[in-house]
């Protein structure tokens, strides 16, 4: 019988998750399915344990149960134990395993897919929430010169820089407290996008050659893209590729192998077009 995997979330029929997971076992040789598990808002603890009685090897979790499901581990990575949430379960032996691969699916992606190194740059990170945390820790990692937090509230990024304060001083603090710095990099964690909000950037935020990248991704360019392409960034990326690195970094962590992701991303990237 096929390993079996799943994403948990609420909503959940919307994840491509499952067409990206179907694309790497095929060009993996790797005998699994993997399907949507829609929980119940106050029942993701027993849609799991139902999923592992039924033999479940592993499961993603989004929306709104990252938190829930890190409360659920025996076992947390140190990438995970650090963002206070899990993207990534594997059951073995009666335990679960928590991870978190969304910081290392972003980093992968400015890095690798983009060719952009982060060691030496100016980031300004826009949101505070789950996303946000993830990033910090594996952002950090790379070295940049400057890591910077702005969030609508000032004081929900000054809570988040000071959990990082044993890896690096993290500035932090509302939108114009940044008034008159530039970054090389601006990557938005808010979802702002969702409500069509646009976000207050501070002027002269984008430098020279910049890049911002938005998490969201969709049809067309997001809000946060073409606010910065106005003010005048260099590159403009969206979050597919984070959605299919965080992917890679996942399988990779439950088959002990690592997709090539450039054909799954131009695969979803055409579907998404169409
Ligand atoms: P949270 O709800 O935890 O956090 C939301 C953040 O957005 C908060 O910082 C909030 O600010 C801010 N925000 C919301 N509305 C506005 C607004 N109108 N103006 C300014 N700031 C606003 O969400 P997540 O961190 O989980 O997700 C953030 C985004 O990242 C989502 O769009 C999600 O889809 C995306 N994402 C993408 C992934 C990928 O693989 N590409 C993976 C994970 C997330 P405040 O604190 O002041 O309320």
């Amino acid at each position: 019988m096929s390993d079996r995997y799943c994403v948990f979330g609420n909503p959940v029929a919307h994840s491509k998750s499952p067409a990206i997971h179907a694309l790497f076992a095929t060009q993996c040789r790797q005998d699994l399915t993997y399907d949507t598990v829609l929980a119940p808002l106050d029942g993701f603890a027993g849609a799991v344990q139902e999923f592992v009685a039924a033999g479940g090897r592993g499961a993603n979790v989004t929306l709104p149960f990252k938190e829930e499901a890190c409360a659920l581990c025996d076992r947390l990575s140190d990438r995970a134990a650090r963002a206070g949430a899990v993207n990534t379960l594997s059951f073995a032996g009666g335990a679960i395993a928590g991870d978190n691969t969304d910081g290392a699916g972003l980093v992968r992606d400015i890095e690798a897919n983009l060719g952009f190194p982060l060691a030496g740059r100016r980031i300004l990170l826009l949101g505070a929430g789950g996303a946000a945390r993830g990033a910090v820790a594996p952002l950090l990692a790379c070295g940049p010169q400057t890591l910077a937090i702005a969030n609508r509230t000032g004081d929900k990024a000054a809570r988040l820089a000071a959990q990082f304060a044993d890896l690096a001083a993290v500035d932090a603090g509302n939108y114009a407290d940044f008034a008159g710095r530039s970054f090389d990099v601006v990557i938005n964690a808010t979802s702002a996008s969702l409500s069509g909000a646009t976000l207050p950037l501070p002027d002269g935020a984008f430098a020279p050659g910049s890049l911002a990248y938005d998490m969201m991704y969709g049809r067309g360019e997001t809000p946060f893209l073409a606010q910065a392409r106005a003010r005048g960034a260099g590159r403009c990326a969206d979050g597919l590729g984070m959605l299919v690195e965080q992917a890679a970094e996942a399988f990779l962590v439950w088959r002990d192998v690592r997709p090539e992701t450039a054909p799954v991303l131009a695969a979803l990237r055409a579907q998404i077009a169409a």
